[in-house]
């Protein structure tokens, strides 16, 4: 079942209001104030507004990259790690705003490509080392990245989106086949609060450019190098596929003019900059010489997921606890939790991802409107948006159940995999205070009979916490 639902899955407001208005995290970041003086010319980029702190910044980018880490093929090389390290947190010190404590990772995958989560959590593809001509243009990547993480942009949009009701804080941190490409694709919609975070507007590149710029100059980089690596990508690309880091990125118009007009602004290129490092060349070199990344073991593309094990995990979120299988993997945030095996995700072919073999567990806002709703009709709505999404889909059957003590309905649906052939979603809905919170088991066709059990079994393991009682 695809998961990219977007009207379907909505963060509570309640849920939220409640997250932000919790204490900020004894958590020490300062404001770091601008250099007086530093030059009465440079253009002043600012933050936009924010409903977060820059405490939940940063917890929100630590639970996020927890499990960006843990489907992500992480290089887990101390040299490589230590190097990205060094150069990033040299540049961050330049960065304006709040100090958050950033950390530089590398991915083991070739395309080229760099994300940076709130809070200051960099991630850098060995691609993207491997395709820099030299240092600076590798500083170009991380200052604009961590232009992003200081002007906070990924909680500017989450931000944006949750005031407009749009939808946020989905099945956090289900990230497919391990490329950074195909996690920034799903990002893109089946994970919407990290879509949220992660895919930046035009006028984000645009103020990420210029700090970027700001940062290289007053590292003593070439601040070129700012627009000259993406100069670069854009060229190669034309050729080909564009480079992974624009599906992210988008590449703002005049990039190369901004960046030099920034760089008029600062007073010129300086006349001493450095462009590479001894350092750089040495890293470069050992990372092209690093065996090629394996395949990333394909998400459903032929493989099946082993077998659900026996013994069972207890989940428990602040909303509920439930059982799953101990080789289920658990990816969440917020109230939304998805159980997967490992193999159980698909790339749908549209850019999403979708859950193949599992068991998501969500919310679907209703309209304000819609507070007397019955949870028949509120399960109808759903399943319309379900249909949305995953066009073709049909009702096979219906009928109550009771779901930890509460009043439940259960749908029996049958719907295209994208593994090709059918899959069934077996949807269980219980009313709540803030609308209809669903657990969606599926499988294909031909195999469900083996998981429906496990389903069941998870199912009958539901509590839900007491102060959090829904009805
Ligand atoms: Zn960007």
């Amino acid at each position: 079942m695809s998961i990219a639902i977007r009207e379907v899955l909505r963060f509570s407001v309640r849920r939220a209001r409640r997250w932000i208005g919790r204490p900020a995290a004894a958590c020490a970041l300062s404001m770091a104030l601008l250099p007086a003086l530093a030059n009465a010319q440079r253009t002043v980029v600012k933050p936009g507004w924010n409903m977060f702190s820059p405490e939940q910044d940063v917890e929100i980018g630590r639970s996020v990259s927890a499990n960006a880490e843990r489907q992500l093929p992480m290089l887990n090389d101390a040299r490589v790690d230590a190097y990205l390290n060094r150069l990033g947190r040299r540049l961050a010190e330049k960065a304006q705003g709040v100090r958050y404590p950033y950390q530089f990772k590398a991915v083991n995958d070739k395309a080229i490509n760099a994300f940076a989560l709130p809070g200051g959590f960099l991630y850098v593809n060995r691609g993207l080392i491997e395709a820099a001509d030299n240092e600076a243009q590798l500083a170009g990547v991380l200052g604009h990245e961590i232009g992003h993480v200081a002007l906070r942009h990924g909680t500017n949009q989450a931000s944006k989106a949750q005031v407009a009701q749009a939808p946020l804080a989905i099945l956090g941190g289900v990230l497919g086949s391990g490329s950074v490409g195909s996690v920034l694709a799903q990002l893109g919609a089946g994970f919407a609060a990290n879509s949220v975070l992660l895919k930046y507007s035009r006028d984000a590149e645009r103020q990420a450019d210029i700090l970027g710029t700001q940062i290289l100059y007053d590292s003593s980089y070439d601040p070129r190098a700012m627009s000259q690596f993406f100069e670069k990508l854009q060229a190669e690309g034309k050729s080909g596929r564009p480079a992974e880091f624009f599906s992210s990125h988008p590449n703002p118009e005049n990039r190369a003019k901004r960046v030099t007009e920034e760089i008029a602004k600062l007073g010129g290129v300086p006349a001493t900059y450095s462009s590479d490092s001894p350092e750089f060349v040495e890293i470069k070199r050992y990372v092209k010489q690093l065996p090629a990344p394996v395949a990333a073991a394909a998400g459903g593309a032929g493989g099946h997921p082993s077998a659900p094990s026996d013994q069972l995990q207890t989940f428990a979120n602040d909303r509920l606890k439930i059982e799953h299988p101990r080789n289920w993997l658990s990816y969440g945030q917020g109230s939304a939790v998805t159980f997967s095996p490992e193999g159980g995700l698909a790339a749908d072919g549209r850019g999403n991802s979708a859950l193949t073999y599992g068991m998501m567990i969500n919310e679907f806002g209703l309209a304000k409107d819609q507070g007397k709703t019955t949870l028949r009709n509120a399960t109808h709505q759903l399943i319309e948006e379900l249909r949305r999404a995953n066009p073709g889909m049909t009702l096979m059957r219906q009928e109550n159940r009771r779901l930890s003590e509460e009043r439940a309905l259960s749908s029996h649906l049958s719907g295209k995999s994208p593994l090709g052939g059918r899959e069934r979603v077996w949807l269980v809905t219980v009313l709540t205070n803030d609308g209809l919170l669903y657990f969606a088991g599926v499988a294909p066709e031909e195999t469900f009979s083996a998981y429906e059990p496990v389903f069941t079994k998870m199912l009958d393991s539901v509590r839900f916490s007491e102060p959090d009682r829904r009805l």
